[in-house]
Formats: C-alpha cells, sequence, structure tokens
C-alpha cells in the first residue's frame, strides 16, 4: 500500500490500531477527516481527549465510570449479593435494559481468546475472586456472550468459583448462538436472565 507524507501517513496509522479497522478503512477514513471542516475535525480531537480525561474504570467492578466507583456499586439499593459477570460495558447496559436484574456486576474487559492470545490474567478475574468475601456474594451469574470465547469463559469461571461454594449460574440458552449480547432484544435477553441454570 502506497505511503503517505509524514501528518497523513500518521493519521492512517493511528486509525489503523483501531478494532476492525484494516488498512483500507483506516485510510477511507483519514481522508474523510483530512475533508472534514476544520472545526468538525477539532470537535471530534476534544471529546476524545475529554473522554480519556473524564471516564476512568469503576475501581470494584471495572465498569466505566467518572469516579472511583461507578453509578451502580454506589447505588445502596442494588442487591450486593448477586454479581453479573459480563465481558464489556456494552453488555452491562444490555443487561440493565431489560430491567429484570437489580444485583450488582463484574466487567472481565474481555473474554478467553486462545487466538488472540488472551488467557484469565489478561482480564479481571483476579479481581473478581477478591470481591466474594468482603461482598458476601452467594450467587455469580455468568452473562459472557453465547459464543466461542463467551463459553469458554463461563466454563473456566464456572470450574473456579462452585469448589467456593458460590451458587454459580449460566444465563439461558435461546440468545442467539455466536450473537453478541448486545444484539439481543431486552425480552429475550431478560428471559434468558430468568431463565439461567447452576452449572
Ligand atoms: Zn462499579
Amino acid at each position: 500500500m502506497a505511503t503517505y507524507a509524514g501528518p497523513v501517513q500518521d493519521l492512517i496509522d493511528e486509525l489503523g490500531r483501531m478494532p476492525g479497522v484494516g488498512p483500507k478503512s483506516a485510510q477511507r477514513i483519514a481522508f474523510h477527516l483530512l475533508k472534514l471542516p476544520k472545526e468538525d475535525a477539532v470537535r471530534l480531537a476534544r471529546v476524545i481527549v475529554e473522554a480519556k480525561e473524564k471516564v476512568a474504570w469503576c475501581e470494584r467492578c471495572f465498569n466505566l465510570s467518572e469516579g472511583p466507583l461507578c453509578g451502580i456499586c454506589a447505588d445502596d439499593r442494588r442487591d450486593a449479593h448477586t454479581i453479573c459477570v459480563v465481558e464489556e460495558p456494552k453488555d452491562l447496559v444490555a443487561v440493565e435494559k431489560t430491567g429484570e436484574y437489580r444485583g450488582k456486576y463484574h466487567v472481565l474487559q474481555g473474554a478467553i481468546s486462545p487466538i488472540e492470545g488472551i488467557g484469565p490474567d489478561q482480564l479481571r478475574v483476579k479481581e473478581l475472586l477478591t470481591r466474594l468475601d468482603p461482598e458476601g456474594v452467594t450467587e455469580v451469574i455468568l452473562c459472557t456472550n453465547p459464543n466461542i470465547e463467551g463459553e469458554a469463559t463461563a466454563m473456566y469461571l464456572g470450574r473456579l468459583l462452585t469448589p467456593l461454594g458460590i451458587k454459580t449460574t449460566r444465563i439461558a440458552s435461546g440468545l442467539p448462538v455466536g450473537g453478541d449480547l448486545e444484539y439481543a432484544d431486552e425480552l429475550t435477553l431478560g428471559r434468558a436472565l430468568e431463565g439461567r441454570r447452576d452449572i
């Protein structure tokens, strides 16, 4: 692929590091940005900087948070004895939308994927284990995606948690296999939560 002069190539290189953006898409986005009115490009740059400065990870559940604790961890009205384990903050949002869940969450920030070299150590698994005792957790719901990585992650966590005497459940099947939680409609995901089973 042709290379461009300094700043243009820098832009293409940076965009090419985004997930799911190949060299061709990176080039297309770069030229789109270069054609934008200057104030539009500046606004985009500013929201990126602002998001990076203001948003961090909740120090308890690793959800997105503007303070040390996210809104859900800070909410005393939620049932602290149940933790719903999800892969990413977007999955937490999907579960919240069902309106069926009143417990807390734990965001793994990914799923086990040998192909991508992601093992349990790259995920927030240790942090989940250290929460169980102090928070008096009695049930962990494994709400990882219904695909190969999500199932492998749920199986791994199940083997870890069950011997600890924690009731460990997996959301019911019925979700589109190979899909992502975020694409499941609220009713289906709500039913999958309700129909969760011991593993
Ligand atoms: Zn939190």
